[in-house]
């Protein structure tokens, strides 16, 4: 049978969710602070704002759900981009619109409302639970004012251009391939290729620094408090991360509990302390898992691009490495740099 042509309404609201340019991106701590919120302020498991494409709902700041992406065909959220807007359920199993999603058993209560991007509804503020609960109208309108502060978000053009159009370089379905589902963060390839295009602007005059974070005694914390707890660590630690950079430095996970930031317009100065940062704010509180509370703390090697023309992304990972190890050697819980080489002749 031939796919249904697509109404006109909704090429106008695919053409805002391009033009929006968040589709396969990465968390995001603006989004999450909201996120987070919604979750606390309706005591419900979870909160997420998905951006609606064509066949996927992109989770672009998610609590308490593990995933990156939604078929669009499953989620809720196609109701509420829908003409009617607002989309609220009480009891998923017993909603004729939802009851054959594969979410209907678990997330039995939903209640989204839509975000505007140009005029269309590109996206959606959503909350759910596991099971019935009631929703009125103060509850509506509590949740409608988050998704306005979600809303002009939306229209801050944060991530650095070397991300977006990463993003932007893939098809709908392929777009979690360049995405760590564990923490939301960038992979491995797709950080490496955020440094290779940061290394092209930097030719042009600008001056960009990576930092390699490694988690101390990663190995004694999954040992102790086990796996699932070991992975907990990892979730918080790249969500500390972001909310310690600015929106336009990118964070990717470079390997098991390594992370690989990128920071443009940084010089080396610059990203020593932005690594400090990192350490107190990793460092100051434990991770509170069940009953559990994990102290934690990482080292941290920084590396700037010096000249471009001999320069290159492996030879940069190189210093910082080497940097990260002196970090390690030297007691761990601190950021080094890399040692400058001197000229020859
Ligand atoms: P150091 O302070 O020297 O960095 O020691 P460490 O224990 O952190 O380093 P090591 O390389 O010995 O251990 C890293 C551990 O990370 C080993 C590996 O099993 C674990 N690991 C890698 N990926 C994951 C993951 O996705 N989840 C969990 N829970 N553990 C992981
Ligand atoms: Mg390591
Ligand atoms: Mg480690």
């Amino acid at each position: 049978m031939p796919a249904a042509p697509i109404s006109p309404g909704e090429i106008r609201r695919l053409a805002a969710v391009q033009k929006l340019r968040l589709l396969g991106t990465p968390a995001e701590e603006r989004f999450d602070k909201i996120t987070r919120l919604a979750k606390r302020m309706f005591n419900v498991p979870m909160a997420c704002i998905d951006i609606v494409g064509e066949k996927l709902a992109w989770l672009k700041s998610v609590q308490g759900f593990d995933g990156i992406e939604g078929l669009r065909k499953d989620s809720y959220c196609h109701y509420t981009v829908l003409d009617e807007g607002v989309c609220i359920v009480l009891d998923a199993r017993r909603d004729p619109r939802v009851h054959d999603s594969s979410y209907a058993d678990t997330w039995v209560f939903y209640a989204g409302v839509p975000l505007h991007f140009e005029d269309e509804r590109v996206g959606v503020l959503c909350i759910g639970d596991t099971s019935p609960r009631d929703f009125d109208t103060e509850h509506l309108e509590a949740l409608s004012d988050l998704a306005e502060l979600a809303e002009r978000e939306l229209h801050v053009a944060a991530l650095s251009e070397a991300q977006t159009a990463l993003a932007l370089s893939n098809e709908e379905l392929e777009m979690k391939a360049r995405i760590d589902v564990l923490t939301h963060a960038w992979n491995r390839g797709a950080i490496l290729e955020i440094i290779a295009a940061e290394q092209l602007r930097v030719a042009s005059g600008s001056s960009t620094s990576i930092l390699i974070i490694d988690i101390d005694h990663f190995k004694t914390i999954n040992d102790t408090f086990g796996h699932p707890a070991g992975d907990e660590v990892l979730r918080i630690v790249a969500a500390r991360l972001r909310a310690s950079v600015r929106p336009l430095d990118a964070v990717g996970r470079y390997g098991g509990e390594e992370f690989l930031l990128v920071l443009p317009e940084t010089n080396i100065d610059g990203a020593v302390r932005a690594g400090e940062r990192i350490c107190d704010a990793i460092s100051q509180t434990p991770v509170e898992f069940g009953p559990d509370k994990i102290p934690v703390a990482c080292s941290i090697g920084c590396a700037t691009f010096s000249d471009a023309i001999s320069d290159d992304v492996d030879a940069l990972i190189q210093r910082a490495d080497r940097a990260l190890y002196r970090a390690k050697v030297s007691g761990r819980n601190r950021v080094a740099r890399e040692i400058a080489v001197p000229a020859i002749g």
